[in-house]
């Protein structure tokens, strides 16, 4: 219950909050990927690029449409931001809150991970991921967030009296993204979007619903796998949090980098076909 409660409760009060929920998105509606058609190829896959995101900082990498690609634990624990675009129109770009609404809050094997309005498209469909055993801890955390949105200097400034950082997530991916296309500071960041925490692990206390993270349970050889849907760019920042048990924002955590590989299977899945965008006509009505 939040503190310094006003309004006293009304004599029904019990019945309403006795009232059950309804899942906003009911998954039977939610088109699902073949995933065993994309697991099928997870034996013939050849590995195509290999990328190492420096502790601290950020790399952006390129996965066609059809390959896979793996973020893995390298060195020692370790979490990473990862923003995803469209690899020919960056306005297409990875859409968080839709992903959380209609996944849940943290995502896992046979979750999609969707693009932003008006695409709304799966831009990529997780395939494996070796911390699936962790499900949902008694404190209510697991890992692979949608929730969080990227530790970013602004919000460090607002909190630290005046701070300045410049090894925060969000401006590792700015400087990133700059760097791969060419774009000013200023314009790449304005594509800098909300992340998924890959490897992060974190939840809501029950009490007063604030957003926690706890040290990651991730270890070396443990990786989040998925299957690129359509030509993507990535971008990721290995978090200055290191495994998030204490503070970010900070050179105060221990820091590991991050190994990505992009991999070409053998052929496509069966009956996979890349998804166009969003049907919907955008007419809002008028006309
Ligand atoms: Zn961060």
């Amino acid at each position: 219950m939040k503190p310094n409660v006003l309004t006293p409760p009304p004599p029904d009060a019990e019945a309403r909050k006795a009232v059950r929920p309804v899942i906003c998105y009911p998954v039977e509606t939610l088109p699902r990927p073949d995933l065993d058609a994309y697991r099928a190829l997870r034996d013939g896959l050849e590995p195509v690029a290999r990328v190492i995101i420096p502790a601290r900082d950020a790399r952006c990498w390129s996965i066609p449409a059809g390959h896979f690609c793996r973020i893995h634990c390298h060195e020692g624990p370790q979490v990473g931001d990862l923003n995803l675009f469209n690899a020919t129109n960056l306005t297409e770009r990875l859409y968080t809150g839709k992903t959380r609404a209609l996944n849940g809050t943290h995502v896992g094997r046979g979750d999609q991970l969707f693009s932003n309005l008006p695409f709304l498209r799966p831009m990529a469909t997780i395939t494996h991921d070796t911390l699936d055993w962790y499900g949902f801890d008694a404190f209510g955390a697991a890992v692979h967030d949608v929730i969080g949105t990227r530790c970013d200097p602004y919000t460090h400034n607002l909190l630290s009296d005046g701070g300045m950082y410049h090894q925060c997530c969000h401006s590792n991916l700015t400087r990133a993204l700059a760097d791969h296309t060419g774009l000013s500071l200023t314009e790449a960041e304005a594509h800098v979007h909300d992340v998924l925490n890959v490897f992060m692990c974190t939840g809501f206390t029950r009490d007063t619903g604030q957003y926690f993270m706890k040290a990651s349970p991730v270890r070396p050889g443990d990786y989040l796998e998925f299957f690129a849907e359509i030509d993507l760019l990535a971008c990721m920042s290995a978090c200055p949090g290191g495994d998030c048990s204490s503070e970010h924002s900070s050179d105060a955590a221990n820091c590991h980098p991050l190994a990505v590989e992009v991999l070409r299977p053998t052929g496509p899945p069966l009956g996979w076909v890349p998804l166009p965008v969003s049907g919907y006509d955008r007419s809002h009505g008028r006309g």
